[in-house]
C-alpha cells in the first residue's frame, strides 16, 4: 500500500478515512506498514471503517506484525475504528453499504458521495444482484474482475463485461486483475482497456 501510494504521487498522510471491505489478506496486509507511517511520519487523525469486528481483527493483525512494540506504536497513532452501518458519514464522506456475496465471509461494498458525485467500490464479489445494486447510478465504479473463466467467489472478465453493459452510464475501473500467464493478464500497475 505505501509503495503504491508513493508511486502514484498520493501523500499517505493526507488520507482521512480508509474504507475496508473485508478482512482477506490481499485487502489488509498493506495496513501494518501504513499505520507505522501514521505513527511516525504523519501523526494526524484518521479513521478505518470496516465490517463488524474491524477493531478486533485489525488490532490482532497489528499485534501479530509488531509484537510488544505495537503498544508503543499504538500510543503514537490517532486511529479510530468505526463499524460500517447501512449508511453514515465519516470525515465528511457520506456512505452507504451493500452486502456482497464473496466466499463465506461476504464483503461490504461502499457507495461514497464525494463532492456531489457517487463512487461505488466493491472489494470482492461474485456476479449477483447486490453487485448491480452497488453500482446502480454511480458515476464511477471500482470493481474487481479477477480473471477469465470462473474464478471462485470473484467476478470473471466475462461477467465484468456484462456488468458494464448493464450500466452504460457508469465508468468502470476494474481492478484485482490476475497477474498471470493468460492472454490479457496485466503486469504491475499496467492499465488496460477491456
Ligand atoms: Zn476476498
Ligand atoms: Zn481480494
Amino acid at each position: 500500500m505505501l509503495p503504491h501510494l508513493h508511486r502514484l504521487g498520493i501523500d499517505p498522510g493526507a488520507i482521512d478515512v480508509v474504507f475496508l471491505t473485508h478482512f482477506h489478506g490481499d485487502h489488509t496486509l498493506g495496513l501494518p506498514s501504513y499505520v507505522l507511517h501514521r505513527a511516525f511520519v504523519a501523526r494526524t487523525p484518521f479513521t478505518i471503517v470496516g465490517p463488524a469486528g474491524v477493531e478486533e481483527r485489525l488490532e490482532s493483525l497489528f499485534r501479530a506484525s509488531w509484537g510488544v512494540d505495537w503498544e508503543v506504536i499504538r500510543g503514537d497513532l490517532q486511529l479510530t475504528y468505526r463499524e460500517a452501518g447501512e449508511r453514515g458519514t465519516v470525515a465528511g464522506i457520506e456512505y452507504e453499504t451493500v452486502q456482497l456475496d464473496h466466499g463465506t465471509s461476504g464483503c461490504t461494498g461502499y457507495r461514497l458521495r464525494i463532492g456531489g458525485r457517487l463512487l461505488a467500490y466493491s472489494g470482492d464479489s461474485i456476479a449477483s444482484p447486490p453487485l448491480d445494486r452497488l453500482v446502480e447510478g454511480a458515476e464511477v465504479a471500482i470493481v474487481e474482475a479477477t480473471s477469465p473463466g470462473a474464478p471462485y467467489s470473484h467476478l470473471s472478465w466475462e461477467e465484468a463485461h456484462a456488468l458494464r453493459d448493464r450500466h452504460p452510464g457508469t465508468r468502470f475501473l476494474f481492478v484485482h486483475v490476475y497477474e498471470g500467464t493468460l492472454d490479457g493478464a496485466v503486469t504491475d500497475l499496467e492499465v488496460v482497456d477491456v
